[in-house]
């Protein structure tokens, strides 16, 4: 399988010793982490792990109910995370990714108000684009989070939709509803009653997630969680 592949080269490549020495944002000495101590400054520190109504949450309040939402850092133009966030999209360093899962998963583990998910689901990109990619960039992230928590990764639950029908054939209104109905929930029992933390890696309008979730369905789950490796700011 494709799938396999992909993340047997990327385990390969992380125990070949692949890891970043270099700051990702500006190229300095990094001692091991992604950003330098300069850049991790910058990047700051968020307090959605110890602050239960933060700007994660709030963004997604509108949208549906979450049981816990947080980001490990700020996305801003030219800043750290946008650095970051485009070598992991368009440069293909998954090791990046993994690095910050394990850190989201840390900091996960060290919360005490939040019970722990039974699954873990990263959302899906779209295959074409994962297919050109060589891999989804939600999945390393998640693959990171799953290593330090030790929650089960799921990537059987949630496809998506878009590429099934051609765009040009595509009635107007329907394209204009797509992001709503991107996702389908092809597995409902491997989700049902369970407490999901779902994953992405930038979350902007929050319109995505909310399509995950809706596949997913609210009433079949037990609880809805939302992990991420950065909340955009405008
Ligand atoms: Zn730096």
């Amino acid at each position: 399988m494709a799938k396999k592949n992909y993340f047997k080269r990327a385990l390969g490549a992380l125990s070949a010793g692949a890891l970043p020495q270099k700051c990702v944002a500006c190229g300095q000495e990094s001692f091991g982490g992604v950003f330098c101590l300069t850049c991790k400054v910058l990047a700051g520190e968020t307090d959605h792990f110890s602050v239960e109504r933060n700007q994660t949450l709030s963004r997604m309040t509108l949208r549906c109910e979450l049981e816990f939402a947080a980001a490990l850092g700020i996305f801003t133009k030219g800043g750290p995370y946008q650095s970051l966030l485009h070598k992991l999209k368009y440069r293909g360093v998954f090791t990046l990714g993994f690095k910050e899962g394990r850190r989201f998963g840390i900091k996960y583990m060290q919360m005490s108000t939040i019970p722990k998910a039974d699954i873990i689901i990263p959302i899906p990109s779209h295959w074409r684009r994962k297919l050109k990619r060589g891999y989804n960039q939600a999945e390393i992230f998640a693959k990171g989070i799953e290593r330090e928590t030790k929650i089960p990764i799921r990537t059987d639950v949630l496809r998506t939709r878009l590429g099934i029908v051609s765009q040009t054939t595509k009635k107007r209104e329907e394209r204009m509803n797509r992001t709503y109905d991107r996702f389908l929930c092809v597995n409902p029992k491997g989700v049902a009653k369970k407490r999901v933390l779902l994953v992405d890696d930038v979350l902007t309008t929050g319109a995505t997630a909310e399509a995950a979730i809706t596949a997913l369905n609210m009433k079949a789950i037990k609880k809805i969680q939302l992990g991420l490796l950065a909340l955009a700011m405008n």
